[in-house]
């Protein structure tokens, strides 16, 4: 008979075992259709391609697995190797196929570089995060086992990479759903190509003492046989040497021979019920003499994966060790198949997955789908375990994992802070993307950064997911503090000035400030000392441009020269600014009584707006001060003789001037957005902000200062009222001295 169509009947009769007929001809649909996609293709072992999808198909089936696993099995190399389309599949065998079979082929389009320890588990849960149907990955596994079987077709540098992979992911996978037997099989056949010296000294060990194995082994299961028969206890037992892996993980991490290993053997005892598990403990331990701190019950205390069994290891006469596991028949399929035996018990699930109250971790698995009927909710089970966690990629291939929902800004800030301080776009799959673009489990994902990048932006902080990401870019904020740079970036120019020979008011003074501004291309002195501060320019080149501008200036300037360095008397105001100089200052909205056109300005530390009743102070240098009436430092002393004469009454002119820049200072709850909110809020009030700077105190308040420009009070009073509705703002208030 045909090697290939022999093979096949094989599955009928293995599927047959426990499937309704009617689903055989969906089976054998499927393998026409996959025999004819592969036709002419062959395997490194020379055999026709469809003989592995058939092998892959018949391991599924012996797992019991439905029949959807089953057509995804013999499909599964379909979409990668050959011309077929999910949509193809989907047509001919239905979405679920389809998305099983796409899955599996993700899968196996990942390339795995190895790594280190920590590396290895991100790997493992992005692999099982990937499948988002639990079919996919139980396939996936299915695959290897059979390409391990058959690896000694491939070179040896392929047998140690595969062989490598299964053993750090496959292995450890198939272990957390479970399959014990699976992981088993795996170990052993990756062992044999990664330390064949090893693997040959205990198989030839195990095979030269096979006989003696097997007489011990009868020896003891006969006895046990005997005593629970007479106990009245129905039970099957089995005894088996220990597979190959963890016996050579003994010996070398024990440093001990095959001889020493203290429990070669294992020993099953399968029973009806939980309480004859008990008994059948009470038995053993009479019969032989169980070995100090060796008892597990896993029973009342299963593993994570959902193993449970009661495991102890006694002595018998002869001085051999064994170790003896005890557990019911549904304990034993879990144990098994793991995740896999759910699918074995299809038809009467409802009932079954009910009585499972210690299956902590399938209970995970199927929380979200409590209320689907129970037919529907076995074939849309998710793996759901690592929901909230996303892993992808260096271009190094190091796996990062970040929250569920992250975007480039997150991976960046994973990274270090200094790239995503950095950070000016990024790559995902080697194409640039959009920085709040949601990453997915596997991509890839590079950042651009650029030296004088602007730093991150505060809409950043709502965009990106880890806190990680955010405390950092908070960091930055807080580091960038205008505030600050403004301050350090003063002493800096000061003292640059200095050495130049120049003093700090002859900048400040009103008729050369604007020039000197434009000269070095900053809106206001502020501005100036903080690019400074942040380093954006340097003080000596600030300073070369102040001096070349003075030196214009000074020729310009009409003789005779200016009565004093900068200095304005009080009265004098008038005469000292000729209106021309400073067109400008018609339009401040202020009249000041008893002088006619001068040089006004706003004081910073009150800001009045049109509507606050306000005072004048004549300064030196900067014509009349104008504060409020009720700002703290107009609060003058009558009795001083050297500042009584420099208040005057000052009063608005309606109509002047467009708006006014003045400052209000925020409390707040500290949160995440506040200052987002702000923005937004005074955004659509319309109204200019010349800055926002919010910053958290110690005691998770927040302080935000706005500058903004208004047209009076009444406007002002709205921008307060306003922002006094924003979520966790306890505080509005106008700045005062
Ligand atoms: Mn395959």
């Amino acid at each position: 008979m045909d090697p290939i169509l022999e093979q096949y009947q094989r599955l009928v009769e293995r599927v047959r075992s426990y499937t309704p007929s009617a689903e055989l001809e969906r089976m054998e649909r499927a393998f026409r259709y996959a025999d004819a996609q592969h036709a002419g293709q062959l395997r490194k072992s020379g055999e026709p391609y469809i003989i592995h999808p058939l092998h892959v198909a018949m391991i599924v089936a012996e797992l019991g697995m439905d029949m959807d696993s089953i057509l995804a099995a013999l499909l599964h190399d379909c979409i990668e190797d050959t011309g077929s389309t999910h949509e193809d599949i989907a047509k001919l065998f239905g979405p679920t196929v389809a998305d099983i079979v796409e899955g599996v082929t993700k899968l196996t389009r990942m390339q795995y570089v190895t790594k280190e320890e920590e590396q290895m588990e991100n790997l493992r849960k992005m692999l099982m995060a990937m499948s988002k149907d639990i079919r996919v990955i139980l396939i996936k596994i299915c695959d290897r086992l059979h390409n391990m079987r058959t690896l000694e077709y491939q070179s040896t540098k392929k047998q140690r990479e595969k062989s490598l992979e299964t053993m750090e992911i496959y292995a450890p996978i198939a272990h957390r759903l479970g399959m014990q037997r699976v992981k088993w099989e795996l170990e052993d056949l990756s062992l044999r190509y990664l330390d064949p010296v090893g693997y040959d000294e205990i198989a030839r060990e195990l095979a030269a003492q096979s006989s003696v194995h097997e007489e011990f082994m009868r020896a003891v299961r006969e006895k046990v046989e005997r005593r629970l028969a007479d106990e009245g206890i129905t039970s099957k037992v089995y005894g088996r040497v220990k597979h190959i892996y963890s016996i050579y993980r003994k010996m070398y991490t024990q440093h001990k021979t095959i001889s020493e290993i203290f429990d070669l053997y294992a020993f099953r005892v399968i029973v009806d019920d939980i309480p004859t598990c008990y008994n059948v403990l009470g038995c053993i331990h009479d019969m032989f003499n169980p070995v100090l701190g060796r008892f597990k019950d896993y029973i009342s205390t299963p593993k994570p994966n959902g193993y449970q069994s009661l495991h102890t290891t006694v002595i018998g006469r002869e001085g051999i060790p064994f170790e003896v596991q005890i557990r019911t028949q549904d304990m034993h399929q879990t144990a098994e198949y793991g995740i896999a035996a759910h699918w074995k018990y299809k038809r009467g699930l409802a009932g079954h997955l009910g009585s499972e109250e210690t299956y902590e971790w399938v209970r995970r698995l199927l929380e979200s789908q409590q209320d689907t009927d129970a037919e529907e909710f076995v074939s849309s089970l998710k793996v759901d375990l690592f929901a909230d966690e996303v892993f992808v990629f260096t271009p190094q291939g190091d796996v990062k994992s970040l929250p569920a929902g992250a975007c480039p800004i997150d991976f960046a800030y994973a990274i270090h802070s200094a790239v995503g301080n950095r950070m000016t776009g990024a790559k995902v799959n080697g194409r640039i993307v959009p920085l709040d673009t949601k990453l997915q489990n596997g991509d890839i994902v590079e950042i651009i950064t650029a030296k004088n990048a602007h730093g991150p932006s505060r809409d950043w902080i709502k965009l990106c997911k880890s806190n990680e990401a955010r405390n950092k870019i908070r960091q930055w904020f807080k580091k960038e503090r205008r505030e600050e740079n403004i301050a350090s970036g003063k002493v800096m120019l000061e003292a640059e000035l200095r050495h130049m020979g120049i003093t700090l008011s002859q900048v400040t003074a009103a008729e050369n400030l604007p020039a000197i501004l434009k000269k070095v291309g900053q809106g206001s002195f502020d501005d100036l000392c903080a690019s400074i501060g942040y380093g954006g320019t340097t003080a000596v080149k600030a300073v070369a441009r102040i001096r070349e501008e003075l030196g214009r200036i000074a020729k310009t300037q009409a003789v005779p020269p200016a009565a004093g360095p900068g200095v304005i008397y009080p009265g004098m105001a008038a005469t000292a600014h000729p209106a021309a100089k400073a067109p400008k200052r018609t339009q401040s909205g202020i009249t000041v009584e008893g002088l006619g056109n001068c040089m006004i300005k706003f004081a910073k530390c009150c800001a009045p707006v049109p509507g606050d009743p306000v005072i004048g102070f004549i300064t030196r240098g900067y014509g009349v001060s104008v504060h409020r009436a009720d700002c703290p430092n107009a609060q003058f002393d009558h009795t001083d003789p050297r500042e009584a004469g420099r208040w005057v009454n000052v009063s608005w002119v309606e109509g002047e001037q467009e708006s006014y820049r003045t400052a209000l200072e925020l409390i707040a709850a500290d949160r995440d957005g506040l200052a987002l909110d702000v923005a937004s809020a005074l955004s659509a009030l319309k109204v200019r902000v010349s800055t926002l700077a919010a910053r958290a105190t110690d005691d998770g308040t927040a302080l935000v200062s706005v500058e903004v420009e208004v047209k009076d009070r009444g406007e002002l009073q709205q921008v307060i009222n306003r922002l006094s509705q924003i979520h966790g703002v306890s505080t509005v208030k106008r700045v005062t001295g």
